[in-house]
């Protein structure tokens, strides 16, 4: 079946998605074809925003509103800063604050080591986090990274490098 191309083109697109397939993909689309307007024009605009207001934290490289000099759990005077939890993705910090029981802060390495994939201790924000941790302050580090091959090595070469 031929479909008209700006169908075909958000098929294509949620196809690219994590964890969707053709057909959900197709599900999706012809819902919003049949949703109404503020639906899809709310969907657009979120995800024009997404890129265009975001930016990493300078401190703890979590996410954060574009314009912001820290995240908003870095200047959070309720949290502890001698505390830092150390996390592969903004996703994670996410999953922690859900739990609702860690007061401290993070530091984001923004991926994991992974030879196969070339990524390398460049690719993360590890040298940063020897910076701060080098910086003063910090008491503890909980390290809080996916118990693969991918994410253990990065804590390894951080603890036992210059700290
Ligand atoms: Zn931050």
């Amino acid at each position: 079946m031929i479909l008209p191309i700006p169908i075909q083109k958000l098929i294509d697109a949620f196809s690219r998605l994590p964890g969707i397939g053709p057909k959900t993909a197709s599900r999706l689309t012809f819902y919003l074809l049949n949703a109404p307007e503020d639906l899809s024009e709310g969907l657009s605009v979120a995800l024009h925003e997404l890129k265009a207001n975001t930016a990493d934290c300078p401190i703890c490289y979590n996410v954060t509103s574009l314009g912001r000099a820290e995240c908003e759990i870095c200047a959070s005077p309720e949290r502890d800063p001698g505390l830092v939890c150390v996390v592969e993705e903004p996703l994670d910090v996410l999953a922690m604050e859900r739990t609702g029981g860690f007061q401290g802060r993070y530091h984001v390495l923004r991926g994991a080591l992974s030879p196969i994939e070339g990524i390398g201790p460049e690719d993360l924000t590890i040298r940063e986090l020897i910076e701060r941790v080098k910086s003063g302050g910090i008491r503890e580090l909980i390290l809080a990274t996916n118990p693969s091959m991918e994410g253990t090595p990065p804590l390894c070469i951080s603890s036992s490098s210059s700290m």
